[in-house]
């Protein structure tokens, strides 16, 4: 089984979940953007994780046989905050980056008038760069999120369906699905969506447009849960070919819209990244 996911955020998990990731089947991944948890305060914090998600956690995922692409743009909810947003004036040089295969995570998180700007902005430099743009729906108010979003996509010059509208449920999934995106379905452990729901929402909307993500972060969160939301599918009698439909030709051809993704297994690591390597000790 050969899985690809969608949205993960490397940058907070261990060596540990790539070594169990790859074991699990995960051959690629797509790391966007977002907050970490502990607010910045200035661009250049952002510059340097940027160049983290095109550097360093490309070198670390290459150690264990994954493809590491990332997505690029300032998240909802930092739009909210003046200090960050001068963030918007210098994408135009990071979207540019080979390794750079969407916009995102773009969209709403509490529907502010900055997030209005936020949004519309960078949708419009994904147009600009031919980028498809990756969606992020609020966890609260999830239906009226949903709908500003996709007015805000179609009052934009990017066609709805070179977007991936992220986090939805069973309650957001025939708007999103109606409207001609892309669908996206963060499976976390306890809270929103999980396996289960999944194999629902597959058996009543299908596979087509359907992507699958861990969303794993710094928070609760579970980089497996792509390898069991395709074990659960198979218990359901969903055949092998749904899963790889799901759970790798979808991500590919919605990553593909970017013209950059490079599926080829990760060449062999130079042995350091910029003079730091990820081992210990005299090895
Ligand atoms: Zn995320």
């Amino acid at each position: 089984m050969r899985i690809f996911d969608p949205h993960i955020h490397m940058t907070s998990r261990t060596t540990d979940d790539y070594e169990a990731m790859y074991a699990a089947g995960v051959r690629a991944l797509v790391e966007p953007a977002f907050w970490l948890g502990q607010p910045r305060t200035s661009p250049a914090s952002f510059f340097d994780y940027f160049d983290a998600l095109l550097g360093w956690e490309p070198f670390r995922a290459a150690q264990y046989g994954i493809t590491h692409h990332c997505t690029i743009a300032l998240n909802p909810k930092e739009a909210n905050d003046p200090r960050c947003t001068p963030v918007l004036d210098a994408l135009p040089r990071y979207l540019v980056k080979d390794n750079v295969v969407a916009v995102g995570e773009i969209g709403y998180d509490s529907m502010t008038p900055a997030e209005d700007t936020a949004l519309a902005t960078q949708l419009q430099l994904a147009a600009d760069h031919e980028l498809p743009a990756l969606v992020h729906t609020p966890h609260r108010d999830k239906l009226a999120g949903l709908r500003r979003t996709l007015d805000v996509v179609r009052e934009s010059a990017l066609p709805v369906d070179r977007v991936l509208v992220d986090h939805l449920n069973e309650t957001t999934v025939k708007e999103a699905k109606d409207a001609g995106s892309w669908l996206g379905f963060s499976v976390y452990p306890d809270t929103k969506m999980d396996e289960d729901r999944m194999v629902d929402i597959l058996r009543t909307y299908g596979p087509e447009k359907v992507l699958v993500n861990s969303a794993a972060d710094w928070g609760k969160s579970d980089p497996l849960k792509t390898r069991k939301v395709a074990d659960a599918m198979l218990a359901a009698g969903f055949t092998d070919d749904d899963v790889d439909l799901v759970l790798w030709r979808n991500p590919v051809a919605f990553y593909g819209l970017s013209g950059r993704l490079q599926l080829d297994a990760p060449a062999p690591p130079e042995a350091t990244h910029e003079g730091n390597s990820i081992l210990r000790g005299g090895a």
